[in-house]
């Protein structure tokens, strides 16, 4: 079954990074950095805690700039958050104060409701819109962040370690799901785990990032079996 948003990212938008260098003072944590990301292509980041690896997140989405080096998206340098990206994080980050449809809903322009609903539906809440995320269960939580997160068909999703708080069964549910909408959407997904079952369970292509730069680059098996799927699904199989 296709997702409710039908005309969503449409294959996503390329990411580069050439020769990129950031320091914190001292601290190098990316020196002369390549990176290409294809667009639609599933990346998956892992590495050592303190290896750079939300550093590199924050630059592609603008929310830090290099000290040399570029960072483009489609080819257009990112000066700002890009408008296409969103972040998840391992936090929902949900405003406590407003219901969850309100949460999802962020952009408020006309059908905002009838929107946030099918993005619900989509990732299995709908009978929750009108909750508030404190009686949510953190699986939960992170379902409507990732709900808000694709609400406005972003082209490019960034998720720095979006599952790592919770258990080993709703992390499970959460790939099922992730995996589905990507497959539906196409949007460029990064996503940055310590988790490298996680990486290779979910990635076409895992890099490893080690001591600022990349260790190891993998493309996983593209004939796996998500991809029949959403072919299947495409041709209106299932
Ligand atoms: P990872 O996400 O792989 O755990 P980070 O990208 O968060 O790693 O951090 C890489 C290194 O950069 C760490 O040593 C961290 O302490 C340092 N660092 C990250 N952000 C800042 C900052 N804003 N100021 C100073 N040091 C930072
Ligand atoms: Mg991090």
């Amino acid at each position: 079954m296709a997702t409710n948003v039908d005309d969503a990212a449409e294959g996503g938008l390329p990411i580069a990074l050439t020769r990129v260098k950031k320091s914190f003072g001292k601290l190098d944590v990316l020196s002369n950095f390549n990176l290409e990301v294809p667009a639609g292509q599933f990346l998956a980041v892992v590495g050592r805690s303190g290896g750079g690896k939300s550093t590199l997140m924050r630059l592609i989405a603008g929310l830090d700039a290099p000290n040399s080096g570029a960072v483009t998206i489609a080819g257009e340098k990112v000066d700002r958050l890009h408008p296409e990206v969103r972040l998840l994080f391992q936090e929902a980050r949900l405003v406590p104060w407003q219901r969850v449809i309100e949460n999802v809903g962020i952009a408020r322009g006309s059908n905002w409701q009838e929107t946030a609903r099918a993005v619900l539906a989509d990732v299995g809440l709908q009978e929750r819109e009108e909750d508030w995320p404190t009686v949510l269960s953190g699986g939960q939580r992170q379902r409507v962040a990732l709900a808000r997160a694709l609400v406005s068909r972003p082209q490019i999703l960034l998720l720095d370690e979006p599952f790592g708080a919770l258990d080993a069964l709703t992390r499970i549910d959460m790939h099922r799901l992730l995996e589905t909408i990507w497959a539906d959407r196409g949007f460029t997904t990064v996503l940055i785990t310590h988790d490298v079952a996680e990486a290779v369970a979910l990635a076409d292509r895992v890099v490893v990032l080690h001591q600022g730069s990349i260790a190891l680059d993998i493309d996983i098996d593209l004939d796996r079996p998500r991809r029949e799927l959403a072919d299947s699904r495409a041709v209106g199989l299932q």
